[in-house]
């Protein structure tokens, strides 16, 4: 238990990397188009914020974005070095970087690991071609199970990869290919995203347009739990809503979002959550480049959250997690006998089979997890 405490007063750190080739029709990230110099100005402005953080002891490195795969591998190197220069970090540091399978090749992956990347995320999103078509992706099917055999030639032991499942068009038989697909690739690691549409995303519009649907309610729910009962079966152990990972290869970063863990978040947009203060940098890739140059702070947002927005953090966070949270711990971490105040509005979902109480703990069951904002409403 000891040990487990000291993984979670460890930090994360984020680092956003705001840059792609081209934009996604679905997309509503911090991102903008490549541009070499300002790609070059702002890892320089990133190397800076690092360097001038508070120290503090860190076990986590995450490049996302954006594609941080578009930067080179000796620009990686010095952000690492930057991490690694202004925090103590732990031996066994787990350092993911979010890579596009179009800009991978094995030369690059080796680089990539040689300058300290341990793990790979491939946005893969699908491995049919007219789904990668419609969402805009510039990678083929072919190209994404090249990417992974690339980084395991490179000597990456830790991958994963995303999908999205109800895409337009998308029948329960698509997405079990893309699944079935996925397996044979066979990463230690996958996340599967529900697509969701902002309301001013082209993506409707192309739908609109071509005429293209969603599958029905009663669909979607068919494919998550298909796709998780066939996951099970291939030995994979789903430990939050939407992440399956072969045992001991959970994303350790991601933990500490779903954990009330504290997090440092560099570049633009980025947020921190550090000492119940919660901060945001300036969304901007060019305020950002101003800011840090001209000495100033990054952050533009700083809050001191209250004691009752941590208890609701930490309790709608943690039920996402396969295992559910230690309520009672929660409670006594934040002084709230978390059953007496929601026991009430939580008892009819425990009653339908959606929740499990059991001791201290509380979990949401499979079809619990159909409906989690629903039931997760009654922490907030
Ligand atoms: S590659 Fe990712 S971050 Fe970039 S536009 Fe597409 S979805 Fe958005």
């Amino acid at each position: 238990m000891l040990a487990i405490m000291a993984v979670l007063a460890m930090l994360g750190l984020y680092l956003h990397v705001p840059f792609c080739s081209s934009i996604c029709n679905y997309c509503n990230f911090n991102r903008g188009l490549f541009d070499a110099d300002l790609k070059a100005r702002y890892v320089l402005a990133l190397e800076a914020e690092i360097r001038r953080a508070t120290p503090g002891r860190a076990d986590t490195i995450f490049f996302g974005g954006g594609t941080p795969s578009l930067l080179e591998p000796e620009e990686i190197g010095r952000l690492i070095d930057a991490c690694r220069a202004t925090f103590e970090m732990a031996p066994a540091v787990e350092v993911t970087l979010e890579t596009n399978p179009e800009t991978s090749s094995r030369e690059r992956m080796e680089r990539f690991r040689a300058a300290g990347v341990n793990r790979i995320s491939f946005g893969v999103q699908s491995f049919r071609e007219p789904e990668l078509k419609r969402l805009g992706r510039l990678h083929t099917a072919d190209r994404a199970v090249r990417a992974v055999e690339e980084a395991r030639a490179a000597g990456i032991d830790n991958v994963s990869l995303d999908l999205m499942m109800w895409l337009p068009q998308q029948t329960p038989a698509d997405w079990r290919e893309s699944v079935e697909t996925l397996i044979a690739v066979g990463p230690e690691h996958a996340s599967l995203y529900l697509l969701e549409l902002y309301p001013n995303a082209p993506l409707r519009e192309e739908m609109a347009r071509a005429g293209w649907s969603l599958a029905p309610d009663e669909d979607a729910a068919e494919m998550y739990l298909w796709s998780l009962a066939r996951l099970d079966e291939a030995g994979y152990q789903q430990y939050e809503i939407s992440n399956v990972a072969r045992p001991g290869r959970e994303s350790r970063h991601n933990l500490k979002y779903w954990q009330d863990g504290e997090w440092l978040g560099f570049g633009c947009g980025a947020h921190s959550t550090i000492d119940g203060v919660r901060s945001r940098n300036v969304a901007s890739t060019d305020d950002y480049i101003g800011r840090v140059t001209a000495g100033q702070p990054a952050s533009v947002e700083r809050r001191v959250l209250t004691r009752e927005e941590r208890l609701e953090d930490a309790l709608f966070t943690g039920l996402r997690l396969t295992a559910g949270l230690d309520v009672e711990a929660v409670g006594a971490r934040y002084g709230e006998d978390v059953w007496k105040r929601f026991g009430t509005d939580l008892a009819p979902f425990v009653a339908e089979g959606l929740l499990i109480r059991e001791g201290p703990r509380l979990r949401l069951t499979r079809d619990g997890m159909l409906l989690a904002n629903e039931i997760m409403a009654v922490f907030v």
